[in-house]
Order: C-alpha cells, then structure tokens, then sequence
C-alpha cells in the first residue's frame, strides 16, 4: 500500500492491489502461465516449498490472482484471502480444511442450497455430523453446542427470506470456547457488512455474485488471518478448486466499482421494496431495510446498507409467482445476483426438482415467494416493469 493512513473501501476497491506487482501497467496484468520459471535450482526450491508462492503453479498460486485477493482482503479487514474457484469451492475448502471425523458443526437451517447440500448430505459421510438452528435465536447456536463442535457456519441475510443472524452473538459464543466461525457474507457484500468488525474469522463469498458484479465470471473467496487462510490454502491445493488469471482479471475489473455498485443497489431495492409492499397483489415483501422487517434493529446495528436482494409473496399463491416471473420485460427469470442487470426467480420452482412442496415450506419458504435481485438499471424502470406484470 503506498499510503501510511487508513483507506475507505472505495479508495481499497481501486488501490488494495498495489504493491503486488511492480508494473508500470496502470490496468492489471493477466499472468495465463500454468507454470513460471525459476532463476536457479535454490531459488526453485526456496519457491517450490515456501507458502502461497505467487509464481510456482498456478494451483498454489499467480500474480493476478494475488492482486484480487489483495484488494477483497483489504475490503473485508481481514489480513489475507484466497481465491477459489467458486463460492462452493470457497465453501467446501474452508469447511473441510477445518472439521475431521467425529467433530461437529453448528450452521443455521437457512444456507444456500449448496452449503446445505455439504453440511447434511456430503459432511456425514465422512464422519462429521451437523447441527442447524434457527439463525434468528443466538441461544439456539449455544444450546446446540457438544463437547465436540469445531466449527460455527452462518449466512446473513439468507437466502431467500432475508433473516438476519446475530453475527456478535455467534463470535462471543463460539469465541469463548477456541471454536472457529465462519460467515457467508455473499448477499451483504463487504460494503455493507464486515463480518470480522463482528468477531467472525473466517469470511466466504461467491464472488460470483457482487464482488465480479457482471455475471461474466465464477469465483469464490475466503477471507481471514494469515495462519487460517493458510491452513484453507494447504487444503485447496489438494481438493484443487483453484482459480485463474482470466477470471481474476475480470473479478479485478468488477472490484474497482463495488462500493458504487452496491450502494446504488440498495438504493433502488428500498425502493422497489416500498413499491410492491404498497401493491395489493403482494402480500409480504421481505427486505432488512424495510421498518416491518422483523429484524430491522439488528441488520441496522450490523449493516450499513441493506443489500440489493428481497423477496416477495404474492397474495395468489404459487400459480400467481411462477407466472409473475414469465410477464416480467425487463427483469430476466434467472438464478443468482449481485450483477448489474436485475433478475427474479420463484423458489419453489427453483427447489421443486430436489425438494417436495412440503419439504420448501417446512424450510420457512412460501411456494408464493419471488426472490427479487435488484441490479443498476432506473428504479422507477423496475417499479413500473413489477406494476406491469402484477396488473394481470
Ligand atoms: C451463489 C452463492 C453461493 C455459491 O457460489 P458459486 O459461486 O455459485 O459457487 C454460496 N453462497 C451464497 C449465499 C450464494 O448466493
């Protein structure tokens, strides 16, 4: 860093790399090297054996890619980060760098469904069992904890409802007892939340979502102090998630504008948000940042946006979602977020291929519910393209 004082997140989204490289090139540089040479056999073995060399193999690491965990290390507080093939190989890596057999988890019954597919299908395979609470009560994460727990997971807001988990709470508790935490921190971004201000060592992102910000790239990211990145780093070079110079490169190009980006998004999602929950079609809206929201206080005390993701129920049920998303014109019917086109999905269609309607709404999700997320175009464009495809 070329400054002796401490930067704002926009100053970090465009600055946090420098030093890394010694380039005169003011645009990063893309390194598609698998491999890189070294100056002499000492120097080959000094770089072969040393940690998270950024010029041996790819796998272990490479200059473009140091540049973007760099700069999201720096946006998260955190001393170090790695970058990882996607949001689930951030995910998975971190988890199994840290559990073994007959230790045990605590994570929340909300996860993105990936996480949620590691905790209660992957993980017992191997020995590891898994606890998941109610992420809206901090004592049920106490009251779950065995002699045995090495591990607390949560995820803040969650998808597609919006509940907030205690992040302070969560840290003390686990704090107290040597246990490790880790927060997914994809739907708030680092913009709006830190989970490491809060207590949390281990932050993940799919980097996929806000942090490229484009819907051009697949990536994901753990965050963390030096020793733990290093223990997921040693993980990931044999569980082979690894990232690449391209995908960084573009990652690199979608970090410069993240603290533009997002705050706009949750902008137009208040808005949007106040919208639909005065339309008669809508039954509920869910969106931290509204006053009904039923955490409102907490996601005030630990956010400082609310992101740009809510979700609807429509007063006609499950006929009346799955066809809101098919008459919408601008707003495309598709998964993920954090790009800067908006997207809607109706979850249960989404979760019906692997889940029985029962089993969604047992998960606290209404068959009636559209996950909305908001992207850069005009609000009031969004408000009139939902004012349109609700006016049937
Ligand atoms: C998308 C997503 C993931 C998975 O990320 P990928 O990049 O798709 O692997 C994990 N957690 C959350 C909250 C997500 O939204």
């Amino acid at each position: 860093m070329p400054v002796d004082f401490p930067l704002h997140s926009e100053t970090l989204a465009i600055h946090g790399d420098a030093g890394v490289e010694d380039l005169a090139d003011i645009a990063p540089a893309i390194h598609p090297s698998s491999t890189f040479r070294a100056r002499s056999a000492s120097e080959f073995a000094e770089i072969a054996t040393g940690d998270r060399p950024m010029r041996f193999y790819t796998r272990y690491g490479n200059p473009t890619v140091a540049r973007a965990e760099r700069v999201i290390a720096g946006l998260e507080g955190k001393a170090a980060a790695l970058l990882l093939a996607s949001g689930m190989g951030a995910i998975s890596t971190t988890v199994l760098a840290n559990v073994s057999a007959g230790d045990h988890i605590v994570a929340q019954s909300a996860h993105y469904m990936g996480t949620t597919r590691l905790l209660a299908d992957l993980l017992p395979r191997f020995g590891v069992s898994v606890t998941q609470v109610d992420q809206t009560d901090p004592a049920a994460f106490e009251a779950a904890l065995r002699p045995e727990t090495r591990l607390m997971i949560v995820e803040s807001p969650s998808n597609p409802t919006l509940a907030i988990t205690d992040l302070a709470a969560v840290a003390a508790t686990a704090r107290a007892r040597g246990i490790t935490t880790v927060a997914d921190n994809t739907f708030a971004s680092p913009i709006n939340q830190r989970p490491g201000d809060h207590g949390i060592d281990l932050v993940v992102h799919s980097a996929t979502k806000y942090l490229g910000g484009h819907s051009d790239l697949v990536a994901g990211v753990v965050c963390g102090d030096e020793a733990a990145v290093q223990k997921v780093w040693e993980h990931a070079i044999v569980l082979g998630a690894s990232s690449n110079a391209f995908d960084a490169w573009l990652l690199l190009r979608g970090l410069r504008t993240l603290p533009l980006r997002v705050a706009r998004q949750c902008e137009s999602a208040l808005t949007l948000a106040r919208a639909l929950q005065a339309h008669p079609a809508v039954a509920r809206v869910h969106y931290p940042g509204l006053e009904c929201h039923p955490q409102h206080a907490l996601a005030r005390r630990q956010m400082k946006g609310f992101g740009g993701v809510l979700s609807i129920e429509l007063a006609g049920g499950y006929d009346a979602a799955k066809s809101l998303v098919g008459r919408l014109q601008l707003v495309a019917n598709a998964v993920s977020l954090g790009g800067v086109e908006t997207l809607a999905v109706h979850a249960a269609s989404v979760w019906e291929g692997s889940l029985s309607i029962a089993q969604i709404e047992a998960a606290g999700v209404s068959t009636a519910l559209v996950r909305i997320a908001v992207g850069l175009e005009h609000p009031e464009d969004l408000v009139r393209d939902f004012e349109q495809a609700l006016a049937v």
